[in-house]
């Protein structure tokens, strides 16, 4: 057998440093673009348990992986995930511990993730009006997640940036005030633009789509942006920009108007050990059946995933009109 390279490359040559990791599908939002209001959530025995995951971590940190995100689902809502968190703080090789989350159990659990290592956050908020907040997460308290938001700024993680995503007619009214919110915090801000990922019935994709340049116009006569270079190579696919008066950056996530995937440096792992080569496609291969497998080890679990570099696709193809092509929601996938 070939020897294991130290570090994962792709068919395009591009160096994949960076893993998404789903700990759970489970959520207690049910936000309107993600999941559908009656979801069917992968069986217990299907699901991986930590000491999977932690294993997952370590051999893509021997290949050169420098950086994972927890994500679901919501990662907090998973029993037990500060013992994960914890581990993963101290694993060697792992420069940078992040998650994303939408900020319900953070008053409760943001200073133990900064104490064990977990270095930046990113909250989801869509609205600052709590009716809205209600609707487009179904269940989401707002005062809850901005106490958690305070909680995390609070806690001193070295970067905070709050997600949103914008729908026409729903929450484009709140542009400029999420950009005042994150201001007022000295944090950031990222747009994200709606994907068609899973078949959702709550509102139509096409009809509700806002591009990253609308959001520009609309943020622009209040607060102008200029393009910003810094941190360009951990950016990912985001654009920032910065504002003269204020130290928070905006940030624009465009799947559709300016693909990026010429940059792409991630993939992805589902909570059941399906590891994703690409957001927008559906190549995967199965690595629970390699963890799960009692003849094989750490070697055999980075062989594997050595191998499937060469079935990363070389980009994603996005149209959110018609039916999706991509069936797995979100919370599926890890976002
Ligand atoms: N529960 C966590 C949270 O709310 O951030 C982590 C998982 S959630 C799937 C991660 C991010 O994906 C959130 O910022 C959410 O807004 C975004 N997201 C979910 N579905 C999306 C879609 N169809 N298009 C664009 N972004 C989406």
């Amino acid at each position: 057998m070939n020897e294991l390279p130290a570090e994962l490359v792709d068919r395009f040559q591009r160096r994949v440093n960076y893993v998404r990791l789903s700990v759970t599908d489970r959520c207690d939002f049910r936000c309107v673009y993600c999941m559908a209001e009656d979801m069917t959530f992968v069986p217990k025995p299907q699901v991986l348990t930590l000491e999977e995951i932690y294993q997952l971590a370590q051999a893509f940190t021997e290949l050169g992986v420098g950086k994972i995100r927890l994500t679901g689902g919501e990662p907090l809502v998973r029993n037990n995930i500060l013992s994960l968190v914890e581990r993963l703080g101290a694993l060697p090789g792992l420069d940078e511990l992040v998650m994303t989350t939408n900020g319900s159990q953070l008053q409760r659990l943001a200073r133990p993730l900064r104490d064990y290592g977990v270095r930046r956050l990113n909250i989801s908020l869509d609205s600052l009006q709590a009716r809205k907040f209600r609707h487009l997460t179904r269940y989401g308290n707002l005062d809850q997640v901005i106490a958690g938001i305070d909680a995390a700024v609070d806690a001193g993680f070295e970067r905070i940036k709050i997600n949103a995503v914008i729908l026409k007619g729903r929450n484009d009214d709140e542009v400029v005030d999420l950009v005042n919110f994150v201001r007022e915090r000295g944090i950031d801000l990222a747009f994200i633009e709606e994907m068609p990922l899973g078949a959702i019935s709550e509102h139509d994709r096409e009809l509700s789509f806002c591009s990253s340049s609308e959001l520009r116009d609309l943020i622009e006569p209040h607060h102008p942006l200029s393009a910003d270079p810094r941190d360009e190579a951990s950016a990912g696919p985001a654009r920032y920009y910065s504002m003269a008066d204020s130290p928070s950056r905006i940030g624009f996530i465009s799947p559709h108007s300016d693909n990026f995937c010429h940059l792409c440096n991630r993939v992805r792992v589902t909570v059941e050990g399906r590891l994703l080569l690409c957001l927008g496609n559906e190549h995967s291969i199965d690595l629970r059946e390699v963890l799960r497998d009692p003849n094989a080890d750490l070697a055999a679990l980075k062989r594997a995933i050595v191998d499937a570099m060469d079935i990363k696709p070389e980009r994603h193809y996005f149209d959110n009109a018609g039916e999706p092509e991509i069936v797995r929601f979100m919370n599926m996938t890890g976002g």
